[in-house]
């Protein structure tokens, strides 16, 4: 049985007031909250996050990180200094990376491996983008993202990783993938990675992204392969982001 995962991200949207604010709004309707909870803050907040979350249900990630360790790269950061913090999780090739700062399937797969080598937990998303779906090219668009993966990491290290299956045109756009789209999708995600392994199949998680809110979060949770959700803007505001919580 996969338990329920949640996780925010607010890319960069925070002030020093603002996490105070959002994360002890959630921090205060936790106690009937069963699914696993992350909220993804920019860096210069990890700090800040994790000292108002320790030993609370809520934990904290990052949301990238750099192929290397250390050394001469202005202005990026790196594994080591995300497990400094006592940050467990990080997103890796969210859509907005892939398409603003050029991250390739390459690229993603070598940033999960660096994730994985330093003990932080990826989430790893992956999704097709609208031209994509359009052309009937969704299933081809996932299998290339994760196969770059399986590739580069092995089938066994999934049991470290998490997928967020986010189709591009769902994200920030208040259009969300239908239920059935959604699920259609995941399973063959799922069949994806049983080609290769099928406990491994059965026991990662992959959770939805892409608008989803309190209206829709339950029909999209009741279906047999979505393990949870990646949540953009509703994470910003405690209320919606804690009922969506509560779904799981
Ligand atoms: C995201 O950025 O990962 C995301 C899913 O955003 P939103 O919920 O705003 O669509």
């Amino acid at each position: 049985m996969r338990q329920t995962i949640i996780a925010g991200n607010w890319k960069m949207n925070a002030s020093k007031e603002a996490v105070n604010t959002l994360l002890l709004g959630v921090l205060k309707g936790m106690m009937d909250v069963k699914s696993e909870v992350i909220v993804c803050v920019p860096y210069p907040y990890l700090c800040q996050a994790e000292a108002l979350t320790t030993h609370s249900q809520l934990k904290i990630g990052a949301q990238n990180l750099n192929i290397n360790i250390s050394g001469a790269f202005t202005g990026e950061v790196s594994a080591d200094m995300i497990k400094d913090f006592g940050v467990e999780y990080v997103i890796v090739g969210h859509s907005e990376r892939r398409s603003l700062y050029g991250e390739t399937n390459k690229i993603v797969a070598r940033k999960v491996q660096v994730a994985l080598d330093n003990g932080l937990t990826p989430l790893l998303c992956i999704g097709e983008l609208l031209e994509e779906k359009e052309s009937g090219n969704t299933k081809n668009a996932v299998a290339r993202q994760i196969n770059a993966v399986i590739e580069r990491v092995g089938i066994e290290s999934f049991k470290g990783v998490i997928i967020a299956y986010e189709p591009v045109w769902a994200i920030g756009t208040g259009i969300t993938a239908t239920p059935q789209q959604a699920q259609d999708t995941h399973a063959y995600i799922r069949e994806l990675l049983a080609q290769n392994d099928e406990n491994i199949a059965q026991s990662t998680s992959i959770l939805y992204g892409g608008s989803m809110n309190p209206d829709n979060v339950d029909e999209l949770i009741a279906c047999k392969d979505i393990d949870g959700g990646l949540i953009g803007g509703a994470s910003l505001k405690p209320d919606d982001f804690l009922r969506i919580c509560k779904a799981g």
